[in-house]
Parts: C-alpha cells; sequence; structure tokens
C-alpha cells in the first residue's frame, strides 16, 4: 500500500494524489495547475487506463479541471464525489472545456497568420461529456464499499457547495490503513452551506494549507455592510456592480441580498432589483436551489422549510443570452448587478464595467482575493483608467471593498481541524495544497503542536502506508523561468518597481487628513516623477 503526491504538493493548485493497494489504484482529485507554478509535477505512474477510480473532493476546476483529460487519455473507472459535487462539476468541466477550446482556436488563427504549427484543445465538450458518465453521486456521511478492500465516506467539508473530506478504509491482505484526505476546509463560518466535520481516527492524514500562515479578520456582517453600498449609490443614482465568481460567492451575495429584503435593511429601496449575468451563476444557482436537503446548514433548511428561499428574492432577474446581458445597459434606473468573471479578467463583468466605471454615480464592489495584475487588482489599486475591448475606459465610479468571506480557513481553523483526531492519533500527517513555505511551516507547525510527525511532500514523493517510510523521491524539478539570465533579472527588478509602486500607494492612502498644503507638494512631486519616466 503506497501513496504517491502528484500535484499541489508545495503548490496551491493542482491537487492530484496517487494511491496503490493490492492490485487497485486510485486518484485522490484530478485538478488542473492555474496561475503562478513552482515545481515540474510528476507525471502519474500508470497510464490513465489502469487507474481503478478517481475520488473527488470538491467541484473547484483546481481539484476537478483533469478528469475530462484522463477520460481523453483512456481513463474508463469511476469517479465518485458528493451528489453536488457531480451537479456542479456536470456545468464547471463543460465550461472549462469550452475555454480550452477557444483557447486553442484563438492561438491557431494567431500560428496560421505566423506560419506555425496549429495545437490541439488539452480536451474538448465531447472528452468532458465523456467524463461526466463515468461519475457517481454519493451521498455524505455513509460508508460506501468500492470494493471489498476499500470503503470510503464523504463528510461535510464547509468549503463549497457539495465540497467533502474523504475517509478511505483500505485493506490489503492482513493489513488495514485509514486515510482522511481533507480537501479543502472552509473557516466555518459559510452562510447556506453546512461547517467543517472533524473527524477523530486515521492512521495518516492528507491535509491542504493554503491559509495556514494567516489569520482570517473577524468577517465584516456582510448584510447591513452591504445594505450601506447600495443605499449611497442608489442615492447618487448609480448602478452597484460585484465581480464575482459564478460558483459559489454568487449564491453567498444573494443570500445576503435577500437579507437586506427580509430584515427591511433598505426601506428607502426596498424593490430594488439585482440582474445576474453569467449563465454559468444562473445554472449553478438552480443546483443550490436542488441541494437543500443534502447541503445546507440548518439554519438555510430553516428558512427553507418556513417558505423563504435563502437565495431568491422579489425582483431578482437572470440574463442568460448575450442580448440579455446587453438590454441590462438600457435600464434607467438604479440597479444591482452580478457578474463574472470575479476579477475582471474574462466574461460578462466586462461588458458592465464599460458601461460603469466611467460614471461617478456607480459603485464597483469587490467581494473576493484580486490576483495581482488581474483588471481586478488594478482597480482596488486605484488605477485612473483600465483598458476593456482594447478601450481605454476612465475610473470615475467608486471602487470599494468588503472582505472577510474567504472560503479557506486560516492557521487557527486548520489547526482545530488537525487536533481533532485525538482516539487514534495519525502515525503520519502529509501537508499539500499551499505554497512552498507555506507547507513546510505547517508541517513544523502540527509537529510542535501535537507531536504529529507531519511532512510536506514533493511531487513524486512516494510513501509507503504499512510503514510511513518514503521511499521514492520526486525530480523536485523548478518550472523553468523565462528562457534566458537577462530575462529574469528583467523580471526580478520589474517586481521590485512594482512593489515600490505599492509602498507610494499605501503611504498615498495613509495621508488622507494631512494638511491640504503638504498633499499638494506630494500631489506634484509625484506627478513630475511621472512626467519624467513617461518620456
Ligand atoms: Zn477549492
Amino acid at each position: 500500500m503506497q501513496i504517491e503526491f502528484i500535484g499541489a504538493a508545495h503548490e496551491v493548485t493542482g491537487s492530484c494524489h496517487f494511491v496503490r493497494y493490492g492490485d487497485r489504484r486510485f486518484l485522490v482529485d484530478c485538478g488542473m495547475e492555474q496561475g503562478a507554478d513552482l515545481y515540474e509535477n510528476q507525471k502519474l505512474p500508470v497510464e490513465a487506463g489502469e487507474i481503478d477510480y478517481i475520488f473527488v473532493t470538491h467541484a473547484h476546476i483546481d481539484h476537478s479541471g483533469l478528469i475530462p483529460l484522463m477520460a481523453k487519455s483512456g481513463f474508463r473507472g469511476h469517479v465518485f464525489a458528493t451528489r453536488a459535487t457531480t451537479d456542479l462539476c456536470g456545468i464547471m468541466l463543460r465550461d472549462s472545456a469550452h475555454i480550452q477550446e477557444s483557447e486553442a482556436e484563438w492561438k491557431n488563427r494567431k500560428a496560421e497568420r505566423s506560419g506555425k504549427e496549429k495545437s490541439e484543445p488539452m480536451y474538448t465538450l465531447k472528452d468532458a461529456e465523456e467524463a461526466m458518465t463515468l461519475f457517481t453521486p454519493c451521498p455524505y456521511d455513509e460508508i460506501i464499499e468500492i470494493d471489498e478492500n476499500l470503503k470510503v465516506r464523504f463528510v461535510d467539508a464547509g468549503h463549497l457547495l457539495g465540497s467533502a473530506s474523504i475517509e478511505f478504509w483500505i485493506k490489503e491482505g492482513d493489513l488495514s490503513r485509514k486515510l482522511v484526505f481533507s480537501g479543502d476546509i472552509g473557516q466555518g463560518n459559510k452562510p447556506l452551506i453546512r461547517k467543517p466535520t472533524y473527524l477523530h481516527e486515521a492512521d495518516y492524514v492528507i491535509m491542504e494549507s493554503t491559509y495556514g500562515d494567516r489569520v482570517h479578520e473577524a468577517p465584516t456582517d456582510y448584510a447591513p455592510a452591504l445594505a450601506d453600498v447600495i443605499r449611497r449609490t442608489f442615492a447618487r443614482g448609480g448602478n452597484l456592480v460585484i465581480p464575482a465568481f459564478s460558483v459559489g460567492r454568487t449564491q453567498e451575495m444573494l443570500y445576503f441580498l435577500r437579507r437586506i429584503k427580509t430584515e427591511k435593511l433598505l426601506p428607502e429601496f426596498a424593490d430594488f432589483e439585482v440582474y445576474i449575468d453569467s449563465p454559468l451563476a444562473i445554472e449553478a444557482t438552480n443546483i443550490f436551489n436542488k441541494s437543500v436537503s443534502d447541503c445546507f446548514s440548518e439554519e438555510a433548511r430553516d428558512l427553507v422549510m418556513s417558505g423563504v428561499n435563502p437565495i431568491g428574492f422579489d425582483g431578482l432577474k437572470t440574463a442568460v443570452t448575450a442580448d440579455d446581458s446587453k438590454n441590462i445597459n438600457f435600464i434607467k434606473h438604479p440597479i444591482v448587478i452580478i457578474s463574472a468573471s470575479g476579477m475582471c479578467e474574462a466574461g460578462r463583468i466586462r461588458h458592465h464595467l464599460k458601461h460603469n466605471l466611467w460614471r461617478p454615480e456607480c459603485t464597483i464592489l469587490f467581494v473576493g482575493y484580486q490576483v495581482p495584475g488581474t483588471i481586478g487588482n488594478k482597480l482596488l489599486n486605484g488605477a485612473k483608467d483600465v483598458k476593456l475591448f482594447g478601450e481605454s475606459i476612465q475610473v470615475a465610479a467608486e471602487i470599494l471593498k468588503l472582505p472577510g468571506l474567504s472560503g479557506h480557513a486560516d492557521r487557527d481553523k486548520l489547526t482545530e481541524w488537525a487536533g481533532a483526531f485525538k482516539e487514534k492519533p495519525p502515525k503520519g500527517v502529509f501537508i499539500v495544497h499551499g505554497e512552498d513555505k507555506v507547507t513546510e511551516d505547517m508541517a513544523a507547525h502540527l509537529h510542535e503542536t501535537f507531536g504529529y510527525e507531519a511532512t510536506a511532500p514533493f511531487s513524486g514523493d512516494t510513501f509507503d502506508l504499512e510503514t510511513g517510510i518514503q521511499i521514492e523521491s520526486g525530480a523536485r524539478v523548478m518550472k523553468k523561468k523565462k528562457s534566458t539570465a537577462e530575462n529574469s533579472g528583467k523580471s526580478t527588478v520589474f517586481r521590485r518597481l512594482m512593489a515600490a509602486g505599492e509602498r507610494l500607494m499605501a503611504v498615498i492612502r495613509r495621508s488622507e487628513g494631512r494638511a491640504n498644503k503638504d498633499l499638494g507638494k506630494f500631489a506634484d512631486q509625484i506627478e513630475a516623477l511621472a512626467d519624467k519616466w513617461e518620456k
């Protein structure tokens, strides 16, 4: 019985862990790598066709996004996931296939013009459809017999609708081991879904550490804070535009907007309208509405029982077609618009920014983390204008952020989750799904706190699950940086310049309230500096 770490090892995305017992093999998660990437992932040790099962902790693409590629490469085993994860994968993997196809099309148009060779999409809609036929939806909290040597149970992880930690009871001859994979663990304060389940027994635990290096600030009470933003914006006659991820964050916003209505927090605009403009968000909202009995928290279920839809209300409108979306621009009275993508890099949100950013009466409200370099991040950092559809749009709208809705547990909550294994403390803990140093620090922290043998494996590291001893080391190949030394030199210095710019913005923000004379002088100096370097 062995485990080999493939993806999200000393990294945050691309979750994938390979387990073999007897003559069977399975994966836990099969995610796509997204964004910055530090290490090369090792290839799977066997062909896709030789994998018997894939277990999916939740539907986020960094945990599920390569299942269609597995199907394309010959995998014909079963995929097990909770019922809601299966439904969400149904829309998210098709959406991901669509993105792969359009990216390949765009690259090929470029390749054609430059006489280069054409490339194939990583996978197509057909592959995603094929993959979906392999899914078996599973209930929460029931022990499921996969084969005579393998039993599993999905329990709540509190991270996303359908998200789960998975317990595995594995037998190989006389040897039996219990493995627990945490999946992504929530902070325990999400509206709608249940809190993470704490488990008490394991031989080995494989756990995430995304925010293992920070403690979240106490969350804002969202409904009143959001009501204030709407009041201020509508009083000016403007629209409130909320960029939000289609699956999860959009439904959380609907929950708070519904509360504003039912708790009468905005009497002066009681009949306000909310438009969801994202086909994926609309489909995901339907899946949320289907998931009351198996996924919702007691509080959300009680609402449903008393006849209240926690994420539905009068005045909620949806835009499915491109024409529906365009028609939103012709509405004359102030409205709330929720659209994707959450960081404003793609999707219909860009049209709404184009129509609302230049209007000082409007507000753009960010409700999630904005990765540096994205349009969302630029707006939050005070950009005066942004490029959209090749056009420069000036930023006159109010730009705001409401923090405190993170999907991931912080260091304290991760520690609590890991400390719950009291009845049978694990022989070994493997820390994955975190940045390079964060995984190492979390392993050291759990060793100090609970005495666990905790390690942060690299891609390709393989452990024997009878003894817990490492039997193979991964190559630890760093991803190639830009080809020449000159390029990498440039990017380091450029990063220094960006950091200097951010420091300047921080000083500007802290200067509010200083004497006008000083502020004027400061502004003159910055203008002079900008004039000098723009030449
Ligand atoms: Zn996730």
